[in-house]
């Protein structure tokens, strides 16, 4: 039972987790389930991973937190490892992803008013998630997150997700940026072509519009690649992450390069412990563990397994739509509405969810091994069989 005091956003919920290790997690009653979900795109590393571990309980000894309004020697290498591993320039840390859009949003609209466009308009995809803030609420193209909350945010136009055309034929002088997800998550794990990024960056080149991607999940290893757009060999203008970078502490960071990355300016933006010592700390050891320990290889390897098996066993069924993904970041489409398997699933041991109401989506852990991606499978296969 969920306490009353707790504000209802969430719905019922039924399980309470308790303790993890790895892959795995308990309930309070002691019961062992395997991870697919990872906190929503978020534990690659696993559970109380020990590398993190230790030096969260090092850092925490240290210094937890100081202001922006000094030099934070954690802060300055976490920013340096991921401009190393994006090919960006500069960074500004949050303490979400809504926030990290929130900074990349304010990027565009103040470079728009730096070439002359006072009422500055980003592209954002239908389909898309980008957050629940105001802003990022507003650019989030699903009518059920901005359903009871407007007056929205303006300054954002919506097109087809993998419509380059769509953009092409809108012809408005105002538009300065498109925000974009490599692969949309919340959506329901829709993969674009691949040419689709080289595409929209070509499309920004001619038209001098900045190109931000929202890899606040596909970030962090979780397709195969440090970031997503590393499969398209592009830059980006900006790029926002959170999630994986944390492994669950609060971090977001908004990374961009070039003209981008000098857009704000002293008094231009801040947050009181965005980037502090402890999760700086805390993410820098998430990004060597990944890199040490060949993760993000690992995360390729088994998620070509985990699409290839399921391609296999489950395509060829009237009630399967479709199985997607890159990485560990797994979609298999159904012909109806399905939310009762995630009940379903946990009875069988196993944490799944469902987005978009009709796709399992599977985000396991990037420490994944070949005996538990055949546990996922026998037991996801089993659940599409019943249903
Ligand atoms: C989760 C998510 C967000 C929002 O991140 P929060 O940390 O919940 O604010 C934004 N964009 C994408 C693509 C996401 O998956």
């Amino acid at each position: 039972m969920t306490s009353p005091a707790i504000m209802n956003t969430y719905g019922e919920r039924k399980l309470t987790l308790v303790k993890g290790d790895g892959i795995y997690l308990w309930d309070d009653n002691g019961r062992r389930y395997l991870d697919a979900l990872s906190g929503i795109a978020v534990s690659g590393l696993g559970h109380n991973h020990p590398k993190l571990v230790a030096a969260i309980k090092q850092q925490a000894e240290t210094l937890i937190h100081v202001s922006n309004l000094y030099n934070i020697q954690p802060q300055e290498e976490l920013a340096e490892l991921l401009c190393a591993q994006s090919g960006m320039e500069k960074v500004f840390f949050s303490n979400s992803g809504a926030e990290a859009n929130e900074a990349a949003i304010k990027i565009a609209r103040k470079y728009g008013h730096e070439i002359g466009i006072d009422e500055p308009v980003i592209i954002t995809m239908n389909g898309s998630f980008h957050g629940r803030t105001m802003a990022t609420l507003s650019a989030t193209g699903n009518p059920k997150v901005k359903a009871g909350f407007s007056p929205l945010v303006s300054g954002f136009t919506h097109v087809d997700y993998n419509d380059v055309e769509a953009i092409e034929q809108l012809n408005d002088p105002n538009i300065v940026a498109i925000l974009v997800e490599p692969v949309q998550g919340e959506g329901g794990v829709h993969v674009p072509a691949g040419d689709y990024l080289n595409q929209l960056r070509t499309l920004c080149d001619k038209n001098g519009w900045l190109l931000m991607l929202d890899e606040i999940q596909t970030g962090n290893g979780r397709t195969g690649k440090y970031f997503a757009y590393q499969h398209n060999d592009i830059l980006p203008d900006v790029v926002t992450t959170a999630k994986g970078l944390g492994n669950g502490l609060p971090v977001g960071a908004c990374l961009a390069q070039g003209k981008a990355g000098s857009i704000l300016q002293p008094g231009n933006h801040g947050s009181t412990y965005g980037g502090n010592p402890l999760v700086c700390k805390g993410a820098t050891t998430v990004i060597k563990t990944l890199l040490n320990e060949k993760l993000i290889e690992n995360c390729d390897v088994m998620g070509r397994y985990l699409i290839d098996q399921f391609k296999q066993r489950l395509e060829g069924l009237n009630k399967v739509v479709d199985v997607r993904g890159k990485g560990l970041m797994i979609g298999i489409e159904l012909d109806t509405e399905c939310p009762e398997l995630v009940a379903k699933a946990s009875e069988k041991g196993l944490l799944i969810n469902v987005a978009a109401g009709n796709t399992i989506r599977l985000l396991p852990p990037l420490i994944i091994n070949k005996e538990q991606a055949d546990q996922i499978i026998d037991i996801v296969t089993q659940l599409v069989n019943e249903l």
